[in-house]
């Protein structure tokens, strides 16, 4: 079986194609476009959102000696395909995390000095900048407040809060997204169909929301995925695969609260036990799913629905069965149950009472409104 590594070939080589972070791609393309380069920027944001794809492609960019209308590199003089083909002089790149000491920093600031022969800039990235010694830092302030005019800095953190001020100061900061699920599952829908893979949307919005706004973890969960089931996969594969819990069996619970049917969410729940799946990742997961319910009732809060389209009609569906009141109810049980868990010394009796609570919760009101 071929193994594709989807996170590198389909890494974006335009601003264009960058997943999810148009604010910051735009603000980039106008700078190029008005010739107001910053010398130094800091791009903040989780892990495999795409910072250090921007860097590199903004570096390519502003050295490309035929840029398109549009201000996107043209991926075609010597000068991009150099960066394309990793052996361009004018990036550098360093990883504080595994060099943050002054040595290393000096190393760096060494080559800052020298021009570059080729080209316009010379661009340093520095991922991960909040691990940097002190030391290391303040040997680095010195270049960052007189850098020379070819040199451009582009630093990057998952931590922004443990930037210096001294730094911050001097940067034009970017704060990148995290990816939503609805932009993760369009960019896979078009990675599966550039390799020839079929798969429903319903399960790469697992994929998604098992990626948790990264972009790169998405792609690697898919290609696992590929690698293990081949070129057909379906929502079942998936679930299966990552082994997370399948949202029908939420659906059918909510169902039974609905139906004042306490034995059938005692069933559905046995059922998730036979499985293999955790006790205490079913409640959280089911506070989880109120709460989805909860935001579907206003059209104001539905947005912070995270689902994709597929599952999305599915839980707007389903919210228009429940009340608010229930909804309050039933997540003030379950975010309840969530909390005391850790202290129930019979978990599985625990979790049966919660379940017994929520499908009570409408004949109880019933009974004390009448
Ligand atoms: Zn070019």
């Amino acid at each position: 079986m071929e193994f594709i590594v989807s996170a590198r070939k389909y890494r974006p080589v335009t601003f264009r194609s960058v997943v999810g972070q148009a604010h910051i791609t735009v603000t980039l393309k106008n700078a190029i476009k008005n010739q107001q380069l910053a010398h130094a920027y800091l791009f903040c944001g989780g892990r495999g959102v795409g910072k250090t794809t921007c860097a590199r492609i903004f570096a390519k960019t502003i050295n490309c000696i035929n840029l398109t209308p549009e201000y996107e590199a043209c991926n075609e003089c010597e000068s991009c395909r150099s960066f394309n083909e990793n052996r361009s002089y004018n990036i550098h790149e360093l990883d504080a995390a595994s060099n943050n000491s002054v040595d290393d920093i000096r190393l760096l600031i060494d080559k800052v000095r020298v021009p570059p022969q080729i080209g316009k800039y010379s661009v340093y990235i520095i991922d991960e900048v909040h691990m940097l010694s002190t030391s290391a830092f303040n040997a680095f302030l010195k270049t960052l407040e007189e850098p020379p005019k070819h040199a451009i800095f582009i630093l990057a953190t998952t931590e922004k809060h443990k930037i210096l001020p001294t730094i911050l100061s001097r940067c034009q900061i970017f704060d990148f997204n995290r990816i939503s699920v609805q932009d993760a599952v369009d960019h896979l829908k078009y990675v599966a169909q550039s390799e020839g893979v079929a798969v429903d949307e319903e399960g790469l919005t697992v994929i998604a929301q098992k990626a948790d706004g990264a972009m790169r973890d998405a792609l690697s969960i898919f290609d696992q995925i590929v690698a293990f089931s081949g070129k057909e996969i379906t929502y079942k594969q998936v679930i299966e695969n990552l082994n997370v819990l399948d949202y029908d069996y939420y659906f059918k619970l909510v169902d039974a609260f609905l139906a004042d049917n306490y034995v059938d969410s005692l069933v559905i729940f046995d059922d998730i036990l036979k499985n293999g799946f955790d006790a205490y990742h079913f409640v959280s997961g089911l506070s989880s799913h109120l709460r989805d319910l909860l935001v579907c009732k206003n059209p104001q809060s539905i947005q912070l629905l995270e689902v994709g389209n597929a599952i999305g009609s599915k839980y707007h569906q389903q919210s228009q069965a429940c009340s608010v009141d229930f909804l309050y109810d039933a997540l003030n049980v379950a975010t309840d149950a969530e909390l005391q868990y850790r202290n129930a010394k019979n978990k599985r009796l625990f979790v049966e009472f919660m379940l017994i609570k929520l499908a009570r919760l409408i004949s109880e009101k019933k009974k004390l409104l009448s």
